[in-house]
């Protein structure tokens, strides 16, 4: 889709990807266009491609932050509770943000400090950003996001922005009933997205979407 939906301002690109279809709700529309993906990508921001933010990571393709927003939608309701693992950029954390509002909370969690460190500077560059850090409705964590964020859990919505090697319990004991986790998952050479969805009751269920090109969810490098 890369070729057919990238822009050459943040309006136009989240507009190529409504018209596209690849973003269909006026919600999802509306927190992608308050969030300039410039401040987040370091080169052709406007463009439907990932691109690299150091320390072997990178931003995720437009479609995909669309797609993980779509997915997860009937769960970012006004005030919901969200944690964004993997959140690198800090930009799908920011969009997030918007979907929940200012009575939501969204915690975004990487285990490289650097990028902690980053996402909250990027934020900052608009002053929506600024006021989402001030209040407390986003933080930005360090630690391993496989194990989640217990502090602040339960979530409504749990997005894996790295492919994860197995499906991780701690991460759907996390989950609200009901709850639902958009997560790319490894499987042999393959990696798919899969929507694990908590019941109201408590059962799970894991639907298969499609496949993905992931960096992994992996050990912390040595410091
Ligand atoms: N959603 C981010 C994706 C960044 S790439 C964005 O679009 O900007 C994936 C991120 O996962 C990287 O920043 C990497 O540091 C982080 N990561 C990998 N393994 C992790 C782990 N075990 N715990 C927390 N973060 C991890």
């Amino acid at each position: 889709m890369a070729w057919r939906s990238s822009g050459t301002s943040n309006e136009s690109l989240v507009a190529n990807l409504a018209r596209n279809g690849l973003i269909t709700d006026n919600r999802v529309k509306e927190a992608m266009m308050k969030v300039d993906r410039a401040h987040y990508a370091p080169s052709s921001a406007y463009e439907d491609s990932p691109q690299p933010i150091g320390h072997r990571a990178t931003i995720s393709a437009p479609h995909m932050h669309a797609s993980a927003c779509e997915t997860l939608l009937p769960h970012l309701t006004p005030g919901a509770r969200v944690l964004d693992v993997g959140s690198g950029s800090g930009y799908l954390t920011a969009v997030l943000a918007n979907l929940v509002g200012p009575s939501g909370t969204v915690i975004g969690i990487d285990h490289i400090q650097p990028l902690v460190d980053m996402a909250a500077h990027n934020m900052a560059k608009s002053e929506e950003g600024r006021k989402m850090l001030d209040s407390g409705q986003v933080k930005f964590v360090k630690g391993d996001g496989r194990k989640g964020w217990p502090e602040a859990a339960p979530y409504d919505a749990i997005h894996v922005g790295a492919a994860a090697a197995e499906h991780h319990q701690a991460l759907a004991d996390q989950l609200k009933a009901p709850g639902r986790m958009f997560v790319p998952v490894e499987e042999g050479h393959m990696q798919h997205i899969y929507v694990v969805d908590k019941k109201e009751d408590g059962s799970v269920e894991k639907k298969k979407l499609y496949g993905v090109q992931y960096v992994p969810l992996t050990d912390a490098p040595p410091e």
